[in-house]
């Protein structure tokens, strides 16, 4: 690992490299602060992603689902389906049922199924009414 000050805090950035087998990556100067060598890695405002994976300040990449991918889990984990799935076969993500005129009674019905992909009967019991 090398060492050199970091121009954003003053304090100790490193720099550290990786032996992969088939020769050693060097990465970026970074240091905890979140400053980085390269400005891309920068991460003092804030974390960075890149393809879904979120960048460090050292150069690497991390794995990490997305927030989308994690939703699409928990609602097909509830409803074994996912939303986009759903409103693909055009049916309700509850009940299963084939959407139909008769799966709304309001504009606002049909708006939400684009939202939920649940039929308006679906989303009324869901919501207590
Ligand atoms: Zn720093
Ligand atoms: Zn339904």
């Amino acid at each position: 690992m090398s060492f050199r000050k970091c121009p954003a805090c003053g304090e100790r950035a490193t720099c550290e490299s990786v032996d992969v087998g088939v020769g050693i990556i060097y990465g970026l100067y970074g240091c905890q602060c979140g400053w980085s060598e390269d400005e891309k890695y920068d991460i003092r405002s804030g974390p960075k992603y890149e393809n879904g994976y979120r960048l460090d300040q050292w150069g690497g990449l991390h794995k990490q689902n997305s927030l989308q991918d994690l939703k699409n889990t928990i609602t097909k984990n509830i409803f074994k389906i996912t939303k986009e799935e759903a409103i693909k076969k055009n049916i309700c993500i509850d009940c299963k049922q084939p959407i139909t005129d008769k799966s709304f009674y309001s504009l606002a019905g049909q708006k939400e199924y684009k939202i939920s992909g649940m039929c308006e009967h679906c989303f009324d019991k869901a919501c207590g009414f």
